[in-house]
């Protein structure tokens, strides 16, 4: 049993939901569950460093048997052993690993190296995930045009060239079905880079308007959205790229998208602030409405 020397390669970046693959090693897991690893893979695995889009849903094909995937995260093998999530002990791109994608499926599960399988993903949910991923790029732009005033000094920049809040204060960011959630935090840190927080909350209810017409306006242009890449294989650089009036922009991203914002329907944004241990935190929450593009 040889664990793999190369990254695995991903086809979910360019949209795929199915694709023909080799299984290349079979482990049992700690927890007793396996872990397949496979050449090529169109599932989107929960990234460890930064997991914000979830795992897709999806079953490995053998003839007439599908084996459910419960759980598919990054793994990285050094050649001795499988290393899963969090347990990874290197950065991406060390020399003599291998980043993989490894599907969980049950511990009775049959497929073994050398088994062809066909990696079937459920494009529904890949679908409405997609489209909150896209919304949540959108709507951090938009916010960080919603509040650019509020800074005393210049921050980085954003890929639409504003001051970067949402990259300078970004806590937790969830990608779900047609939704996404960011959490940012209001606190002394943020202060220090130079974002003026008084009367914040007051200003909710504006900056939500304000942040809501600019997605419409954004929505309204049909832009396409593609995604740019280095490479095939898991930890090539992908970026988020979409023509956003006056602008190109391009954002690192490992995520999955819809191929024109027309395709977001509505995309609405709201947004509260509460206190955590002493902390002011703002939350957006982002939501598609896909019905609403007829
Ligand atoms: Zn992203």
């Amino acid at each position: 049993m040889t664990y793999p020397a190369e990254d695995t390669v991903v086809s979910y970046p360019t949209g795929s939901v199915e694709t023909g693959a080799t299984v290349l090693h079979v482990d049992t897991m700690p927890d007793g569950r396996r872990a397949v690893l496979l050449d090529v893979t169109s599932v989107h695995p929960v990234d460890a460093g930064w997991p914000d889009q979830g795992a897709d849903h999806a079953v490995l094909r053998a003839g007439s048997v599908d084996t459910p995937v419960l759980d598919c995260v990054v793994g990285a093998t050094d050649g001795t052993a499988l290393h899963v999530g969090r347990d990874i002990p290197v950065g991406k791109g060390t020399e003599g690993w291998a980043f993989v994608v490894v599907h969980v499926v049950a511990g009775d599960c049959a497929l073994a190296e050398g088994d062809a399988v066909v990696v079937a993903v459920d494009a529904g949910f890949r679908a409405r995930t997609s489209a909150g991923h896209t919304a949540c790029h959108l709507a951090s732009l938009a916010l960080n045009l919603a509040v650019a005033n509020r800074w005393k000094k210049e921050p980085r920049a954003d890929a639409l060239g504003t001051p970067d809040f949402d990259g300078t204060a970004i806590d937790v960011s969830l990608i779900t079905e047609n939704a996404s959630t960011d959490t940012y935090r209001l606190g002394k840190s943020l202060r220090k880079k130079g974002f003026l927080t008084d009367g914040i909350d007051d200003d909710l209810p504006a900056l939500t308007e304000l942040i809501n017409t600019t997605l419409a306006e954004w929505v309204a242009t049909d832009a396409e959205v593609h995604i740019d890449r280095d490479g095939d294989r898991l930890t090539d650089r992908r970026y988020w790229a979409c023509a956003l009036p006056g602008r190109p922009v391009r954002i690192p991203c490992g995520g999955t998208h819809v191929s024109a914002l027309g395709e977001l329907g509505r995309v609405l944004v709201t947004l509260s602030t509460h206190d955590v241990a002493g902390t002011s935190v703002l939350t957006m929450a982002t939501t598609v409405d896909a019905a609403a593009s007829a």
